[in-house]
């Protein structure tokens, strides 16, 4: 069993904050300070170039990637760390088109995250004429999975709703059509037990910054099974390189998952990282997952009862749902703003739904009741209902 007490004291919060966002960004570790602290002075400082051998810069990629891959049922040397999940969305779906020469569909769903959509549409037009990137509602993508899929692109648990999809059962459905999969984890990996491994998924990606803590910008990561390991990267990059320092004018691939590599990676935001993944070492996912649904059904009851005005945009079924919960209102952009300011942080996805990160490792049922009763007293007083609060910023 997880102590999620804690695991709580592990996270520097600021004081009277209720953080709802660890969906979006996870909070700061407080050994991560540190840890970039050591990575700056003794490893860039003392150690300047050296350190790419000396304090293994050049391995972190990988052995952050078998770390994360604990998390997500991948076994070692199936995971790679580095660049943006855009990228290794790009990398992994150009990789399994490649596998599937004589089809040119892509099958995704029309609440995907549309970063996702639009790296399948650029690299599509890239590839020519006959490509096609087909959307569907994510309720009826399983009938929509034919012999003309090569693949099926999908975000397991969706950004806005949290409505989660059953990776296991459309993976079946794909291989049934001989169609591949590739799993976007973004809101599963450190959210909810995942195993890419049991489900048969074919490639995945996922980012870093979000449950897993890794702080802003912290690298994302990318899963290859076994079997499609040999497959020839569209990102030909030198470190995905069979011998990055032989400096050859002619690229070959790597070894398995290390031609997923393709150039210099983010050192001191893995450091972050790797500080941020020590707490997950002490976690179990399924004691995770139980205390997810405890506190994301309180959130929904309490809600319901005292926010009349707001409509919940999640799955009731805490089976279908990931590990975040959306409320809609016409005015939730202001109301969240009211929110943050009063020290209960969560976020706002157009058009209209208030998003709240359910997240264990930092958040009991006290601060659940306290962020409601505060939900309440804004909507109760109009207290939203600002100039200020309705103003835009860039990241909403
Ligand atoms: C957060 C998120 C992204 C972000 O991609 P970046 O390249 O890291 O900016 C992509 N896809 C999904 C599904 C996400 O939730």
């Amino acid at each position: 069993m997880t102590d999620f007490t804690a695991t709580r004291a592990l996270f520097d919060l600021p004081e009277g904050v209720i953080y709802l966002d660890g969906n979006s960004l996870g909070p700061l570790p407080r050994a991560a300070a540190d840890r970039v602290a050591q990575a700056v002075k003794d490893e860039w400082g003392g150690m300047l170039i050296t350190a790419w051998n000396r304090a293994g810069w050049m391995e972190q990629p990988r052995r952050l990637g078998d770390r994360i891959g604990r998390l997500i049922g991948a076994a070692p040397g199936t995971v790679m760390v580095g660049d943006t999940l855009s990228l290794k969305v790009v990398q992994a779906l150009h990789a399994a088109l490649t596998l599937r020469p004589g089809r040119r569909v892509v099958l995704s769903d029309n609440g995907n995250f549309p970063t996702d959509l639009y790296v399948a549409q650029g690299l599509l037009a890239a590839l020519g004429p006959g490509y096609e990137l087909r959307t569907v509602a994510p309720e009826h993508v399983a009938d929509h999975i034919d012999e003309t899929v090569a693949v099926l692109m999908l975000t397991e648990v969706d950004y806005r709703t949290g409505r989660r999809h059953d990776m296991a059962a459309l993976t079946r459905k794909a291989h049934a059509v001989h169609a591949l999969t590739l799993w976007d984890l973004a809101h599963s990996a450190g959210a909810l037990p995942v195993d890419v491994t049991a489900a048969r998924a074919d490639f995945a990606a996922g980012c870093t910054y979000k449950y897993l803590n890794g702080g802003p910008g912290a690298p994302a990561f990318v899963y290859v099974a076994p079997e499609h390991q040999q497959i020839a990267p569209l990102l030909s990059g030198w470190l995905g390189h069979e011998a990055p320092f032989a400096f050859d004018p002619d690229y070959r691939p790597g070894a398995g998952i290390e031609r997923m590599r393709i150039g210099t990676p983010p050192v001191l935001q893995m450091a972050a990282l790797d500080a941020a993944l020590d707490i997950w070492d002490g976690v179990d996912m399924v004691a995770l997952r139980a205390r997810s649904v405890e506190l994301s059904e309180l959130f929904i009851a309490e809600v319901e009862a005292n926010c009349p005005a707001l409509t919940l945009a999640s799955p009731r079924d805490p089976a279908l749902r990931g590990s975040q919960v959306g409320f809609r209102h016409p005015e939730g952009y202001a109301i969240m703003q009211a929110l943050i300011a009063r020290g209960v942080i969560g976020d706002f996805r157009a058009p209209d739904i208030l998003r709240f990160g359910i997240t264990p490792l930092y958040l009991g049922a006290e601060d659940i009741r306290r962020a409601v009763v505060i939900l309440r007293e804004i909507l109760e007083k109009g207290l939203w209902d600002r100039p200020e609060y309705r103003a835009r910023a860039a990241v909403t």
